[in-house]
């Protein structure tokens, strides 16, 4: 089989180059081709001997995708990609440009297995993981694409990171890697809806990332009603393990809130969350869930939402609203990837 050259980090990169009998400094050079340069095609890579391209290409290949579908957003710039991969499965990512710089939101499996009541994403269930170089490439291409640099990544596509952890390990080693682009630890944020174990794995590797915890909910009976995995770890559970993540990394948490009409907007549940969360350094997320046409959650009311923030400052919690990007381009999560693939569906249909 022909390896994946471009989920190797540095380190097995450079064996793997030793190992072809080359000197360890290309390594180095094929590493910079590879993921600063962002270059798909060994033949462009100048500085490099002919026979060792000649070998890589023998034995290895690099990710790359078809861009199937770009739309961009009129009132922000905001831009979905939606991409191929070489198995043809679909996945999505997101380009959103801030004040601060530029932002990508990637996916991290193809579809998602959590289940969670509100979520495109999951409606399908999960296909597969996707490796490092996967993960890499939707921000390579968009990077490509945009000529922009991109200076923050957030994983909160499709999939939950750490139902993949080994290959968003490795991810986040690469993307922050100084021979590669190079992003700050700081300027990447994971988002999870609280696989417990796996938050006490990577507070103890110490990465300076953000973990952001879908929450949505003050009490474990709603939340269970929106997501299954709360059938498996409480919110003391989480809690927990979001306590030690600080002690290890120093690092802010951030809640998710995804404020659904009826269910778990109440001012009560404000209070009850912000009982929870006074203790803990972190920041609350607030956001409008986004209605899928699968499900009938319907948006909180502007008014409950004011009212939800203020109660939760009132514990003297930090909370933000989050503004929708991209409006007018089919926002939420897994919904541009779960309507291509059903037109998809329905024109084989329409075949047979
Ligand atoms: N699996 C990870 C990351 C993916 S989702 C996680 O659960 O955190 C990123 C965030 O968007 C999560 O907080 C998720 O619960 C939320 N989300 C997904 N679909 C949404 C929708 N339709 N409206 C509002 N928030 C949504």
């Amino acid at each position: 089989m022909e390896k994946d050259i471009k989920s190797m980090n540095y380190d097995s990169l450079c064996e793997y180059i030793v190992n072809l009998g080359e000197k360890k400094f290309r390594a180095k050079q094929l590493y910079q081709w590879l993921h600063e340069k962002l270059v798909t095609d060994f033949d462009m890579m100048t500085n490099m001997p002919k026979n060792l391209l000649e070998k890589l290409k023998e034995d290895s290949y690099i990710t790359k995708f078809n861009i199937l579908q770009v739309l961009e957003s009129k009132i922000d710039g905001t831009r979905k990609y939606l991409f191929e991969l070489s198995d043809h499965n679909v996945i999505e990512s997101v380009f959103m440009k801030y004040k601060h710089g530029n932002s990508v939101c990637i996916s991290t499996q193809v579809g998602c297995r959590m289940g969670c009541k509100f979520c495109a994403s999951t409606l399908d269930g999960m296909e597969r993981n996707l490796t490092a170089s996967e993960m890499l490439e939707q921000i390579y291409a968009i990077t490509r694409h945009t000529g922009e640099r991109i200076s923050n990544v957030v994983l909160m596509g499709s999939g939950e990171p750490l139902d993949n952890f080994e290959n968003v390990l490795a991810f986040l080693d690469m993307i922050s890697d100084e021979n590669g682009l190079n992003i700050s630890q700081r300027n990447l944020t994971l988002s999870t809806c609280g696989l417990v174990p796996n938050i006490y794995k990577l507070a103890d590797l110490k990465y300076q990332i953000t973990l952001a915890i879908s929450l949505h909910a003050s009490d474990d009976e709603t939340r269970k009603e929106l997501m299954p995995i709360a059938k498996r770890y409480s919110i003391d559970e989480i809690l927990e393990a979001c306590r030690y993540y600080f002690e290890q990394t120093g690092r802010r948490l951030t809640f998710e809130y995804s404020l659904v009409a009826g269910v778990n907007d109440t001012v009560d549940g404000a209070s009850k969350l912000g009982e929870l969360l006074k203790d803990i350094n972190c920041h609350i997320n607030l956001i409008p869930v986004n209605p899928i046409k699968e499900r009938d959650f319907k948006q909180s009311e502007k008014d409950n939402i004011e009212k939800f923030k203020n109660r939760l400052e009132r514990y003297g919690i930090n909370v933000t609203i989050r503004r929708e990007m991209g409006r007018d381009i089919n926002g939420a999560c897994g919904q541009l990837r779960k309507s291509y693939n059903d037109e998809l569906l329905k024109v084989k249909e329409g075949e047979t």
